[in-house]
């Protein structure tokens, strides 16, 4: 094993034991998903987190996922990976992603409906999608207002062959405490058990980063997305495999 390798294990291992800690705390026996989010970082250290137990990945940019994803891999390091798209969708880049088998984290308005819509009915693929919710009403910040939420799922959960698995969030950077990140990760927990009984597939809650896993699993988080603390400080780009002839 390589040093960096070791580090990816060794930083795994404690997020494990805080999102242990903090169901622990919660009283939750159910499980918290762990979704690595590995933009900017090397094919390799995602093999080495895969290695140390990780089994879903995530990523932000349609090129990078999908450089990576195409990567031959003969050993099947990354074989029976469970793959998540987290970042913004622009909808002319959404046809790059139907048919990968993948969760899109962030649904936030109907005209990407309407387009995974178009690409799963033609791929004859069901696309599982979140739907992302502001639920600061952060002008910052991506997603469909909280007021708007209900609408959006509702639009979404009429389309055959979008399924909306649950909701999405990112707190305002402001929310540097965890209490008052908790308030905002209440705030879709409370939306969330509202729209199950009208949509039951409408289950997960993907809230908490490395900062604030610990208050997102208190309010009910099914999913976290933790990047930096499992593979350190980000590159400056995305990573993209080199080319043997770019041209
Ligand atoms: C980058 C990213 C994360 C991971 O953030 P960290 O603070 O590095 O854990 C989570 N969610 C989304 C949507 C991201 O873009």
């Amino acid at each position: 094993m390589t040093t960096d390798s070791d580090q990816v294990a060794d930083r795994l291992a404690a997020v494990r034991d805080r999102i242990d800690a903090a169901r622990a705390r919660a009283g939750r026996d159910d499980v918290v998903r762990l979704v690595a989010v590995s933009k900017t970082h090397s094919w390799e250290s995602m093999a080495a987190a895969v290695a140390a137990g990780v089994d879903e990945l995530g990523e932000n940019r349609v090129a990078e996922l999908v450089g990576k994803q195409d990567l031959p891999d003969p050993h099947g390091r990354l074989a029976g990976v469970t793959w998540h798209f987290v970042g913004r969708l622009q909808s002319r880049k959404a046809t790059d992603l139907v048919g990968r088998d993948l969760l899109v984290h962030a649904v936030d308005r109907r005209s990407l409906v309407d387009r995974l819509q178009r690409l799963a009915a033609r791929e004859g693929v069901v696309q599982r999608v979140l739907v992302q919710v502001n639920v600061a009403d952060d002008p910052a910040k991506a997603g469909c207002d909280l007021h708007e939420a209900d609408e959006l799922v509702a639009y979404a959960c009429r389309h055959p062959d979008v399924e909306v698995q649950g909701l999405m969030t990112i707190p305002p950077l402001a929310a540097s405490t965890a209490g008052e990140a908790g308030r905002y990760f209440a705030r879709l927990r409370t939306l969330r058990d509202r729209l199950v009984r009208t949509w039951p597939t409408v289950r997960e809650l993907s809230m908490g980063m490395s900062n604030d896993l610990e208050a997102a699993v208190a309010e009910g988080a099914t999913m976290v997305r933790v990047g930096t603390d499992i593979f350190g400080p980000r590159g400056d780009g995305p990573w993209l495999p080199a080319t043997k002839d770019a041209g």
